[in-house]
């Protein structure tokens, strides 16, 4: 029972692939030991760490560490005893680093997979790609002074475990089926509170599409920040839908990162899509490679 988009030249097959960052349960941040509790006075929470201060030293918090791999041990992953913390140079008034302590060549937790259940009972497995650990960015607030942007560091420094899946998912619902169950592990392992209004969970969806049959993928869009179950099945349906149009008028899709517009129902570009080589990724000196015993 596959989903499929009857277009004007024939049916359709969706590809999506997901990215979902999950705040980890932790009173303290991932390299400082400055609170993570949600809701307080705007720059509150912030050590010198995070706060990107110059000569300040980044230590990793083992119980955020702890954190992943119980995760990870439930998405029924590879754990990695060998892993490394990179950095993610960019840009963004809301990371005074300007860099992201992340993971990249070398991942805390490896393969593993999630099963699924479809209201008609069937199941299905989804590939984990990788789960690894990064700290999240501040918040910068646009509708607070008419004419300003204020930035908020409570946020930043906040351990997020960034969750990739394979691109196994082929319908809005499965996409929808994923993340509801993702979120019931997090909050059976207590890992991650799961509250997506607080943007505790955050999705990225990756969608392409290809003539029913084909055995190759297609340009794939990004859609940033989905946050919540319903938004998430109508972006990518709607996507899966533009993508149609366009390759049936004979158009080609760009690889690019999307914005989901609530409102209107539809996505929009936001920015062409960045490559890796884009960050200079390079391991972060300041912080030894992780090896658990
Ligand atoms: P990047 O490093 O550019 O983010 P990845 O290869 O890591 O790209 O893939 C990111 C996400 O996109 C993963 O969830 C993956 O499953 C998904 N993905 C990759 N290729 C496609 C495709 N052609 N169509 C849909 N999703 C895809
Ligand atoms: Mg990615």
């Amino acid at each position: 029972m596959s989903w499929v988009i009857e277009g004007e030249t024939g049916p359709w097959e969706m590809v999506c692939g997901l990215e979902i960052h999950a705040q980890v349960i932790s009173k303290s941040k991932l390299f400082s030991g400055a609170s993570t509790a949600f809701g307080a006075e705007p720059n509150t929470q912030v050590s010198p760490v995070d706060a990107g201060m110059p000569g300040m030293l980044p230590v990793i918090n083992i119980y955020c560490v702890e954190q992943a791999v119980r995760t990870g041990l439930g998405l029924r992953a590879q754990i990695n005893l060998f892993s490394v913390f990179e950095r993610k140079q960019y840009f963004y008034p809301d990371l005074p680093n300007g860099y992201q302590i992340s993971q990249y060549k070398h991942p805390l937790v490896g393969h593993g997979s999630v099963t699924i259940e479809l209201p008609d009972g069937t199941t299905k497995e989804i590939g984990i790609t990788r789960l690894h650990l990064e700290m999240d960015a501040g918040k910068s607030i646009h509708d607070v002074l008419p004419d300003a942007t204020l930035i908020d560091l409570n946020r930043s420094g906040i351990a997020l475990m960034e969750i990739v899946t394979d691109p196994d998912i082929r319908s809005p619902e499965e996409a929808v089926a994923f993340v509801r169950k993702l979120r019931s592990i997090l909050r059976y392992l207590g890992t991650c509170d799961g509250n997506m209004e607080e943007g505790s969970l955050r999705v990225d969806a990756n969608v392409s599409v290809r003539p029913l049959g084909s055995t190759e993928f297609g340009t794939r869009c990004e859609i940033k920040n989905v946050n919540s179950m319903r938004f998430i099945a109508k972006a990518i349906e709607y996507e899966a839908r533009r993508q149609v149009e366009i390759l049936e008028a004979g158009g080609t899709i760009e690889q690019e990162t999307r914005l989901f517009d609530e409102r209107r129902g539809v996505t929009r570009p936001m920015r062409s899509k960045e490559e890796a080589h884009d960050y200079r990724y390079f391991p972060d000196p300041d912080l030894l490679p992780l090896e658990l015993s």
